[in-house]
């Protein structure tokens, strides 16, 4: 598609009319918005006209060297006769003015970041046609106002120079209101704003040296301008830069024929969801307000009333269904034909001029992963989508927030409050009144729940700490709501009943007075705040969940395991779908109860035959262990690690507690001291850990394979199916390996003999040295499987540590130098080929070889993609992201 532009390239797309030129497959070359608004106007749905300049004109802009080709003027004349023609006004006339708004449109929306311009068109002759035109002169000189103060700001760039300088104009307005005695904007009469307009331009004039342009043509030009200007400053470039948006995208811009939700109460202006964006509910869902602007009701100032009676949540709130019928009919009708086109959950923004409904944006709606599962289920029996489309529109990474504990239903609880159930979860937290706190004490791992009047982008980072929101104001389209679904957090928000008190740092319900600290609850999916702290049970994967899981089970070829050290965590992963246990590091199993007294005797002993003492002790406590997993796994396969820490990590380092240890052993202080010092290492990540214990103290390896094979015997015997998988970690050379496996072939003959079963078991090792990798081939000779070890083959490909990395990691992320952290984030372009070098050498030595992943990364969804395309058997990670493993599977064999 992508044609050299020269002289006949089309700049210009109309919409709106008879004309439509463009279609919603051209997003890269109109933008999301105005291929959206080119498809409506062709299904015939009513969008004020206008035309969209093209993405590809913002590229050559810039390769210009902020210029234009000479043939974008006549494109941009003949897109205005289009708007006249089909609105019946004229650009620049005194008695029908045809006003317009400039707005950005790239691909994917960047909200907020980019220049937009409304009202364009007025000057001192066409302000008296609207005057005419709309019967309304306040209104008229209002529109004007706004008009000379946004292109003053947004093109002519008088705005404050540093974060404290007040707004010029906001002191302009502010002068006015006191010489008139008045408060608010609103109070301010037609002649106080013609006086606003010429204090305005002087303001321009003084300060930049430049008369406002009364040419409705020069203002068009410098609006363009503007807009793709906006392309390149500060705020979209970081933006990008967060989101890897790539810079020569170019934004679009859309010239649109403006109409006005502020008429009066016949006019209007409102957002609406073709299905509940919380529950996914199959309701039409959305809110207005009367009299007003589109940006009134994102910005949460007046809380917005429900469209229709499925959105109402109180008797005294006002419907557009009930106000306005004819509109409300026909947005109804809209919406239906919307959804049935997309074959998808619509967003829309709307405005009613005098009665008169205009659509003005659609795009696929924002939507919780409750919603997500819901709409897609729904969609697939509504025979809208397939099963397959289905499962590509959920997002893995999404799932997380089902995956988190809900309120217990048969707790008690005192509920004190109720808004609107704006993003569901259940959260607990210390109430906290301001984001910058709030941030503060969750960096010292306090829960807090941040309590606002309302949010506005200045809060993000106390929102983004917070375990849950709660505002007085706005309604489900606020800024709160919006951000905190985007989020996946909890969010109650226009909890009218609350009276906030910033400076007490408090707030007040119905008597009861809950101050900074106190513990609060919110349920975002009910709208309940109660007092206190809710206790919380662990969510299941059933319903609409479950039908996904099935269908995405049906399309993986991954196998899923889960990273678990007790019979509880696997029993939570196999409820999750875990098909068995891909890691279960037996150190964890060290520190409970008793046991650290048997392994400290361990460490401690002077001579193989006190150390083997202390290890009699741990046996019996390991076996136990195992046949509490064995049994909870139920038959699937458990992998095993042999123990792996250095061995200093589980002595005190504290003197008093290095006493207690003394006194609990019946040796000195000074012994224990000498014994702690002698395991201090330099670098113990690299030091005497992993099968290095083993092969120095074979009586511990010794030791854990007894407990296995013994468990597994015993249950075998029992009639109980197990599966047990015995792994060596960090070997880098086969040598290690083999020492290790000859250990343990001869502990599980001699177990089996004992017990007079046989038990299929076997032994591999985990691939997290970079030489294990190289050197795959040689090791796949003695390994019956891998495990690929992302955590430390990460730290050790990337020379990253991964106890200090967090102090620099985020800034490389932010700086662009890694794309995301390597340690959550698997480096596909580093540490996979090692990956994928691992399992090609293996399998030509092994043809049989199994291969895994048990780092963190087995339950990103990237990474597990990755795993797919290497072929690897399956991926483990730890039980609560099973599901999102699950999916991520399925949608890599989708997408291949
Ligand atoms: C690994 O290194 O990836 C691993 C799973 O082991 P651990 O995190 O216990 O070092
Ligand atoms: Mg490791």
């Amino acid at each position: 598609m992508a044609k050299k532009s020269g002289k006949n390239t089309k700049y210009i797309y109309r919409f709106g009319g008879k004309k439509t030129d463009g279609d919603a497959k051209m997003k890269n070359l109109l933008g999301g918005k105005g291929a959206n608004l080119a498809e409506m106007g062709s299904l015939g749905i009513p969008v004020p006209a206008g035309f969209t300049i093209t993405t590809e004109m913002c590229t050559v802009y810039y390769k210009m060297n902020r210029k234009y080709p000479k043939e974008l003027d006549a494109q941009i004349k003949e897109g205005i006769k289009h708007i006249e023609a089909t609105m019946g006004a004229k650009f620049g006339d005194k008695k029908n003015p045809l006003l317009v708004s400039v707005r950005s449109g790239a691909r994917i929306s960047m909200p907020g970041m980019m220049d937009t311009v409304l009202n364009l068109g007025l000057n001192d002759e066409t302000v008296l046609g609207l005057v005419e035109m709309s019967g309304n002169e306040r209104f008229a000189w209002d529109s004007y106002r706004r008009f000379v103060q946004m292109y003053g700001d947004v093109v002519l760039g008088l705005k404050p120079q540093t974060k404290t300088d007040i707004d010029p104009f906001e002191e302009i307005m502010d002068k006015v209101k006191e010489e008139k005695g008045v408060k608010l904007d609103l109070e301010l009469a037609t002649e106080d704003l013609k006086e606003l307009v010429k204090r305005f331009k002087s303001a321009i004039k003084e300060r930049k040296g430049i008369n406002f342009p009364e040419d409705p043509w020069k203002q068009l030009w410098g609006a363009v301008e503007a807009v793709f200007g906006s392309w390149m400053g500060d705020r979209a470039i970081k933006y990008r830069n967060i989101n890897k948006i790539p810079h020569d995208w170019g934004t679009a811009v859309n010239v649109q024929a403006m109409v006005f939700g502020n008429m009066g109460d016949d006019s209007g202006t409102g957002v609406a969801f073709t299905r509940n964006p919380a529950t996914g509910e199959r309701k039409f869902y959305g809110e207005y307000l009367i009299n007003a602007q589109g940006e009134d009701v994102v910005a949460g100032i007046r809380t917005p009333q429900p469209i229709n009676k499925s959105t109402k949540s109180s008797a005294d709130q006002k419907t557009l269904e009930d106000v306005m019928p004819t509109p409300y009919k026909t947005l109804e009708a809209i919406y239906k034909k919307l959804e049935k086109h997309y074959k998808e959950m619509q967003d829309i923004e709307f405005t009613i001029q005098k009665g008169k409904l205009w659509m003005l944006q659609t795009r696929t709606g924002k939507r919780t992963a409750a919603a997500a599962l819901k709409i897609a289920v729904d969609m697939v029996q509504e025979k809208l989508i397939d099963q397959k489309t289905a499962l590509m529109r959920i997002s893995p990474d999404q799932l997380d927030q089902l995956l988190h504990p809900m309120f217990d239903p048969k707790a008690k609880k005192e509920v004190i409050a109720k808004g609107l159930p704006a993003s569901p979860g259940a959260a607990t937290g210390q109430a906290i009144f301001h984001a910058d706190e709030a941030e503060a004490l969750a960096k010292d791992g306090k829960k807090v729940i941040l309590i606002r009047i309302e949010t506005s982008p200045e809060d993000i980072g106390g929102m983004d700490a917070a375990q849950g929101i709660l505002t007085a104001r706005g309604g489900m389209t606020s800024h709160a709501a919006v951000v905190a679904r985007g989020m996946g957090k909890c969010c109650v928000a226009g909890c009218g009943a609350i009276n906030i008190n910033y400076k007490e740092k408090q707030f007040e319900v119905g008597g009861t007075v809950i101050k900074e600290g106190d513990w609060v609850s919110l349920n975002g999916s009910t709208g309940e705040v109660m007092k206190g702290q809710v206790p919380t049970i662990n969510p299941e994967v059933s319903g609409d969940f479950g039908t996904v899981m099935k269908w995405a089970d049906k399309i993986r070829r991954l196998k899923v395991r889960t990273n678990a050290d007790t019979p509880k965590d696997a029993k939570v992963a196999r409820d999750f779908g875990a098909e068995g246990i891909g890691l279960c590091r037996t150190e964890h199993m060290f520190f409970e109860g008793d046991r650290i007294k048997a392994v400290r005797e361990m460490i401690l002993a002077d001579d193989v035959e006190d150390r083997k003492k202390a290890l009699a002790k741990l046996l019996p406590m390991q076996k136990e262990d195992f046949l509490g997993i064995f049994e909870a796994m139920k038959g699937l396969p458990v992998t095993i690690r042999l123990l792996d820490p250095p061995l200093h990590e589980f002595v005190p380092h504290e003197t008093p507690q290095q006493q207690d240890m003394a006194d609990e052993m019946g040796v000195s202080l000074e012994k224990i001291k000498q014994k702690i010092d002698s395991l201090h290492e330099f670098n113990p990540m690299l030091g005497h850990r992993g099968c290095r214990l083993g092969i120095i103290y074979p009586e511990i390896t010794e030791m854990q394979a007894r407990a296995i094979m013994e468990a597994a015997c015993e249950l075998k015997k029992k009639g109980i199916k197990v599966e047990p998988e015995i792994m060596v970690p960090l070997v880098g050379e086969v040598k290690e390996l083999q020492n290790q496996v000859d250990i343990i072939r001869r502990i599980a003959n001699e177990v089996m003999k004992k017990y007079g079963v046989k038990v299929a078991y076997m032994v591999g090792t985990m691939i997290e040295i970079p030489r294990a990798a190289i050197t795959a081939d040689k090791i796949a000779e003695v390994a019956e499987f891998f495990s690929c070890g992302t955590n430390d083959l990460t730290q050790m490909t990337l020379g990253l540590s991964r106890d200090d990395a967090g102090k620099f990691l985020p800034a490389y992320v932010e700086m662009g130098i890694y794309k995301d952290d390597p340690f959550q984030v698997l480096d596909q372009e580093g540490v996979g080929q090692l990956i994928e070098m691992a399992v090609k050498k293996g399998r030509k030595t092994n043809k049989n070889l199994k291969v895994g992943i048990c780092g963190e990364h087995g339950g990103e969804a990237k990474s597990v993609e990755f795993c797919h395309h290497v072929g690897l058997n399956y991926v483990s990670c730890s039980p609560y992201r099973v599901p999102i493993a699950r999916l991520a599977a399925a949608q890599a064999v989708l997408r291949s």
